[in-house]
This record gives C-alpha cells, sequence and structure tokens, in this order.
C-alpha cells in the first residue's frame, strides 16, 4: 500500500508530496493514521538552518519526513504492543529514548544519548540510530512510533487540539523543573501565546494562587484572560 508524504530532498528547497509505501509497524510499534500535526515556528530553522547552525544535533537522513507533534488513529500494531489497540486515538509524543540507559532508568529520558524528537531533530549522538528506525513523521499520511511514545486520547479531545500536546508538555515540564506548589506565585512570559497561555493555566491547576502574566501585545492579553474569565 502507497501512502503520501512531504519530503524534504535537499536543503533550501520546498517539500515534495512522494509516494512511499506504508511502513509495517515492528514488534513493539504501532501505525498511526495521521489526522492532525502541528506547525510550529522553529521547524523553518530546523529544516533550513539547522545542519549548519547546529551541526552535532543529527537531523532526519534525506529524503527526510518531518512533522512534530502528530495526532491519530491506530491502524495496526506489533505483536508485543498490549495497551494500545487499532482503532485508539491518540497523540503521538515525539520524544524517544532508548529506554534501558542510565539517564533512562531514572526518569531523565531527556539526557539519553539516543533522546530524540521524531519528525524534527535529535539531541544526542545516538539519534542518527533512531532516525534510522523511526523515518516517518506527522507530515505523511502514516506513521510508526514506538507503543511507548503513545498517548491515548479522550473522547473529548479533538485531534486539533491533541496537537499542541508538545506545547503543554513543554509547559508542565518547565513548571515542574521550577517545583511549582500550592500557594507559590508564578511569572509567565509570552502569556498570549500557546506556550505561554498553557503554562499559566497548569500553573493555576498545579495550585499556584498568584500568576503574572507578562506579554508584549497589552490587548490581545487582555483577550485571552477575558475569555479564561480571569483579572
Ligand atoms: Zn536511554
Amino acid at each position: 500500500m502507497l501512502m503520501k508524504a512531504a519530503r524534504l530532498h535537499q536543503v533550501g528547497t520546498d517539500f515534495s508530496v512522494d509516494e512511499i509505501a506504508v511502513p509495517e509497524p515492528r514488534p513493539n510499534d504501532v501505525l498511526v493514521k495521521v489526522k492532525t500535526c502541528g506547525v510550529i515556528p522553529n521547524m523553518k530553522n530546523v529544516i533550513a538552518h539547522y545542519a549548519e547552525w547546529f551541526p552535532f544535533l543529527p537531523l532526519p537522513p534525506l529524503p527526510a519526513i518531518y512533522g512534530l507533534d502528530a495526532a491519530g488513529e491506530v491502524v495496526a500494531v506489533g505483536d508485543q504492543v498490549r495497551e494500545i489497540a487499532v482503532g485508539d486515538r491518540v497523540y503521538v509524543n515525539p520524544g524517544v529514548s532508548c529506554g534501558t540507559c542510565h539517564a533512562c532508568r531514572c526518569g531523565q529520558p531527556i539526557n539519553c544519548e539516543a533522546y530524540t524528537f521524531l519528525g524534527y531533530f535529535g539531541f544526542g549522538p545516538k539519534s542518527t540510530e533512531v532516525f534510522q528506525s523511526y523515518p516517518y513523521a506527522g507530515f505523511a499520511e502514516f506513521m510508526t512510533a514506538p507503543a511507548s511514545s503513545i498517548v491515548k486520547l479522550h473522547d473529548s479531545i479533538s485531534y486539533e487540539a491533541a496537537a499542541r500536546f508538545g506545547y503543554l508538555g513543554t509547559a508542565y515540564s518547565a513548571l515542574r523543573k521550577a517545583g511549582t506548589r500550592a500557594g507559590q506565585s508564578v511569572l509567565i512570559s509570552g502569556a498570549t501565546g500557546t506556550l505561554g497561555l498553557g503554562a499559566v493555566m497548569l500553573a493555576l491547576g498545579m495550585g499556584a494562587t498568584k500568576v503574572f502574566a507578562v506579554a508584549r501585545n497589552v490587548e490581545l492579553l487582555r483577550a485571552r484572560f477575558k475569555s479564561l474569565s480571569c483579572g
């Protein structure tokens, strides 16, 4: 079976929509039919400039499929996958690590030498191997991912909303690292974008009693917080 995939063949050129084979999920993988995918501002830098700016950060090998924060429906699972089933509505967490090194076992996958954002870029020398195992991403009709990267979606969450989960995860991680607890005051800069607004809501959910929201556009800030029914 064939699928369409937007692929970059050469840095500095446009994507071309190619027809390639739909991948088969390996034993611990799932195959997701992509419904939505995030398009984040930094993606253009990754595609056009990261090879030059950050040569130590591995990129998907060319021809490359990019696409961070995909959501869709599971259409096949490997024979070792237990908790995910065909028909599940899911978000694909792009963060993949080896799962077995010291950092991974200490609950710090971001320090794994293989830590990689599928469809974006890798953080460590072993990311190159991850891209070989997972050359698919959100700008294609189907993608494979490890079952451990799959987040099931509640029926109330649309695919469009799920494709923004990366922002909420980033905001949540930052608040956790900052040790946000009940009763604290929190300052959020850039509080009109998805990341900042998500951080404001998460801070409230984590018990912060005072949130200082800062942004460049006062009108937009007012409008955002009016819709949140905040002061
Ligand atoms: Zn690891």
